[in-house]
């Protein structure tokens, strides 16, 4: 895809308001223990509605997990397929064939990034956008071969961490007020001074980047050692509290798939 699309918060709202509120999420995934976990989040209009069954494909360089929110005819809800690199996760947000890939791993991760695009029937091609949470080397390590990869694809990442982004191509500044395919792009600052989130509002999904860690069923800060800035970074979790998801996908630990905003909230109260 070469289209791209970064159109103000009037104009997403507006589309938003034409797809209408009548949003069915299934966010499923599987536990390294093998067990598969499903979360059924309905909003508005729920009727007539199955689960889908967990979607776990191993590939060379690591699991691949799919969840699919199911959405009525008009939604701009996404698709994900997360990119399980073992230490770090990538994730693809997809919907009508086109994906943005957020994130991109360490270096070296193409390969497991294109198994994951083949396992939600997608391929280079598809992805249109590529937004980097933030500057470290576990999620901006592969941007270059991603983007020689995926011909075309305009990337994201906030402004402040863009100097610090070693890569050929040069990131279109991103932050609040900004849209990315549909996409709400959060400021996030704290582990990084231009660290960004995006939200897929319509989903329900947000992609945490570091801004928090996943704890195996929860949510924590990110860690102190490798974070510029705890202070900005605690007054992030409680931004980030301040808006509606079900299912947050971290760069580091399992993701959350039920009560993920509540969860954020709870932790920026303590
Ligand atoms: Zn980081």
């Amino acid at each position: 895809m070469t289209t791209h699309r970064l159109i103000n918060r009037r104009m997403a709202i507006a589309e938003m308001g034409k797809a209408g509120l009548a949003i069915v999420v299934f966010g499923t995934a599987a536990c390294s223990d093998g067990d598969a976990v499903a979360t059924t989040t309905a909003t508005g209009s729920a009727a007539g509605t199955t689960a889908r069954p967990a979607t776990t494909t191993t590939t060379g360089a690591g699991s691949t997990t799919t969840g699919e929110p199911a959405t009525n005819t008009g939604s701009a809800a996404s698709s994900y397929q997360r990119v399980n690199l073992d230490f770090v996760s990538a994730y693809i947000l997809y919907r009508g064939g086109e994906a943005a890939l957020v994130d991109t791993g360490v270096t070296g991760s193409a390969a497991a990034i294109q198994a994951a695009l083949g396992e939600a029937g997608l391929a280079w091609d598809s992805v249109g956008h590529v937004i980097l949470t933030h500057k470290h080397p576990d999620h901006a390590g592969s941007v270059d071969e991603v983007m020689a990869q995926a011909g075309g694809a305009a990337l994201y990442a906030g402004e402040a961490d863009i100097p610090q982004i070693p890569s050929a191509t040069a990131p279109q500044p991103v932050g609040d007020g900004d849209n990315v395919f549909g996409l709400e792009i959060i400021d996030s600052p704290g582990h990084t001074p231009g660290h960004i989130c995006v939200l897929d509002a319509a989903a329900g999904i947000l992609v945490t980047g570091d801004a928090l860690n996943g704890t195996g069923g929860g949510v924590a800060l990110p860690d102190a050692s490798f974070s510029e800035d705890m202070t900005m970074a605690m007054e992030t979790v409680l931004k980030l509290s301040g808006f509606t998801y079900e299912i947050a996908l971290f760069g580091h630990g399992e993701p959350l798939l039920e009560g993920a905003s509540a969860a954020v909230a709870a932790l920026a109260a303590g």
